[in-house]
Formats: structure tokens, C-alpha cells, sequence
């Protein structure tokens, strides 16, 4: 079976004002497209799209909101579609007047909440590259503050919104992104622990799990976060899938797969580790040099890791599917 059926995926819906940047972050996320493409997307104007995202551990729609579409349309089922889903990401475009994409961020906000208070509510301040560092933290403040009053008058202040300032153009919108779905992985601790352990017995200065589709890291060890660090396993996730796109096999199917595993050399006696863990994930560590020559040791350790990653898996989807069962008698 594969312990990644859609209905342990974490259920992301991507919302905002047309133009706000929904489809760039999507193409530029999930499907690779280099930040400078995005110029030429042509808007759509279809209220939803969904995305057949099959490939990634994540699994994401995006609503827009053009002018009349409104939540009291009889023909638009939103109540089962915000019950089904665990975040909700806002994006705000930060170059332009945002008083408009404020009201329309209450009305979603209230409106989904009544649905299912357990959504977790997203807000990305979006476009930043475009701001400088003062006036980058000051819309921070003013849109938080000013979506907290609105929340506040209406007496719904005990939502709580995350704030993020992202920009397709650098790491940011993939950093966001990974704490969004961070939260919602319940196996996260579990998953954290499991990193902890690996890296001290091999004497691995750092590792990330990512989703190798999205970019995203669904968890790290807890040593901090360094974007450089980040950046660099990011770029060898693009160099092994795109070597792996070029050199190989025809008809061996994805670029990625159980066999998938490779090794960069920097010249700073630093070593870049990928590994396969299951379909969508993969493990991509830093390793000094020192600590790399005891090789066996780290595939031993590896093996052990993700022997116990998949069993984590493996278990919520039992547990899922007798929850399930139970619900049918
Ligand atoms: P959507 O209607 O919400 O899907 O918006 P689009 O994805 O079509 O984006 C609208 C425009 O914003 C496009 O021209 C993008 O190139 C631009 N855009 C998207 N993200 C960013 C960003 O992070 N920075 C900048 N400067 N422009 C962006």
C-alpha cells in the first residue's frame, strides 16, 4: 500500500485577489518554473483551480476571488471544502492599495472559521522584493494590526493569524511554505526525533526531509535553520532531478525513485547527502568530510532511519482507515 494516499496529505487551499501572485507561487512551487516566467500567465478566470498535485506530499487548490463571487453563492459548496481543509493561505500583493484584499481576507477568515475553527490561517504579505527592509517591516505591522482589528470588531479575536512576507524571486516563499505545512503534520515531533537521532550518530551537521516535487522541508533536526544552508540542499534537489531528467533511462518512468541517491562534493570539506525515503520524500544532509570517510556508517544509520520514517507513516494510515471503517458500521 502506499502510505501516502490522499487522505493523509495536508489540505492546503491558496486564496486571494486576482493578480495577488496565486498562480506564480503555484508554478513556481510545484511545477518549477523560473520566477521571470510568471510574467507571462496568463489570468484565468475560473473561481477555482485545482491541482492535480499527485506527485507531491502536499496536496493544494487555489481559489481566486474576482469581483462578484461571494460566499452566500447556493452553487458553490465552500462549507465542505473549507471542512476538508487544514490551512488557508491569504496572499496579499504588498505593492498595491491592500485595503480591498483586507476586507476580502475578514470575509474568508470569519466565514471559514464558522466552517471549521480548526483551519490554521495563513497570511502572506507577498511581492516584498519589491520593498525595501523599513518599509517591508512597517506593511508587516499594518496589515497585521489592521487585520487583527477587524477581527477584534467583530469580536472573533481569538483567531490567530500567521504572517509571512514571501517573494517568488527569492527562498522565502519556499521557507513559508514549509512551516505552513509543517503544522500540519501531526508526526512532526515524531519526525524531529527521528532526524535528532540520525544525524548524532552520524556525525551529520544537518538534515532536511523534503517533499522533492515542492522543494518544501516537512522537517529538519533542531539545530537551527541557516537560509544558505536551506538554499544549497534546495539546488541539489534541482541538479539530481534535472541529471536524472537528462541521463536517464528512457522509459524508466519519474526522475525519482527508489534508487535515487546522490553525493556533491563542495570544496569547503563540506559533503551534500541525498537520499530516497519514500516516494515523495527525500533526506538531504550536510556531512563534514571527517565524519563522511565512516560511510557504512551513515548508510547503516540511514537504513535504520528510513525504516522508521515509513513505519510512521505507515501507522497513521491504519489508524485512518480503522477510523474510517468504524464510521461506515
Ligand atoms: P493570480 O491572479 O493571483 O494567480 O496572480 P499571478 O500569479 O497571475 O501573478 C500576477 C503578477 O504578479 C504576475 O505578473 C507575476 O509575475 C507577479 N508576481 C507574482 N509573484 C511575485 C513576486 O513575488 N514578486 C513580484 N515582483 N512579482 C510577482
Amino acid at each position: 500500500t502506499d502510505p501516502f494516499s490522499t487522505e493523509v496529505k495536508p489540505r492546503i487551499l491558496l486564496m486571494g485577489l486576482r493578480r495577488s501572485g496565486k498562480s506564480s507561487i503555484q508554478k513556481v512551487v510545484f511545477h518549477k518554473m523560473s520566477p521571470n516566467e510568471t510574467l507571462f500567465l496568463e489570468s484565468t478566470n475560473k473561481i477555482c483551480r485545482e491541482d492535480v498535485s499527485n506527485s507531491s506530499f502536499v496536496n493544494f487548490q487555489i481559489w481566486d476571488f474576482p469581483g462578484q463571487i461571494d460566499f452566500f453563492d447556493p452553487t458553490f459548496d465552500y462549507e465542505m471544502i473549507f471542512r476538508g481543509t487544514g490551512a488557508l493561505i491569504f496572499v496579499i500583493d504588498s505593492q498595491d492599495d491592500y485595503m480591498e484584499a483586507l476586507s476580502r481576507l475578514h470575509l474568508t477568515v470569519t466565514s471559514a472559521y464558522k466552517v471549521n475553527p480548526d483551519i490554521n490561517f495563513e497570511v502572506f504579505i507577498h511581492k516584498v522584493d519589491g520593498l525595501s527592509d523599513d518599509h517591508k517591516i512597517e506593511t508587516q505591522r499594518d496589515i497585521h494590526q489592521r487585520a487583527n482589528d477587524n477581527l477584534a470588531d467583530a469580536g472573533l479575536e481569538k483567531i490567530h493569524l500567521s504572517i509571512y512576507l514571501t517573494s517568488i524571486y527569492d527562498h522565502s516563499i519556499f521557507e513559508a511554505f514549509s512551516k505552513v505545512v509543517q503544522k500540519l503534520i501531526p508526526q512532526l515531533p515524531t519526525l524531529e526525533n527521528l532526524l535528532n537521532i540520525f544525524i548524532s550518530n552520524s556525525g551529520i551537521e544537518k538534515a532536511f526531509l523534503f517533499d522533492v516535487v515542492s522543494k518544501i522541508y516537512i522537517a529538519t533536526d533542531s539545530t537551527p535553520v541557516d537560509m544558505q544552508t536551506y538554499e544549497l540542499c534546495c539546488d541539489m534537489i534541482d541538479v539530481v532531478i534535472d541529471i536524472s531528467c537528462i541521463y536517464g533511462l528512457e522509459g524508466a518512468g519519474t526522475p525519482y525513485d527508489k534508487e535515487s541517491l546522490a553525493i556533491i562534493r563542495l570544496n569547503n570539506t563540506t559533503v551534500l547527502y541525498l537520499k530516497e525515503v519514500t516516494k515523495f520524500l527525500a533526506l538531504v544532509c550536510f556531512v563534514r568530510e571527517e565524519s563522511f570517510e565512516r560511510k557504512g556508517l551513515v548508510d547503516y544509520n540511514f537504513h535504520c532511519f528510513r525504516k522508521a520514517i515509513q513505519e510512521v507513516f505507515d501507522v497513521r494510515v491504519k489508524v485512518l482507515r480503522s477510523r474510517k471503517h468504524l464510521n461506515q458500521i
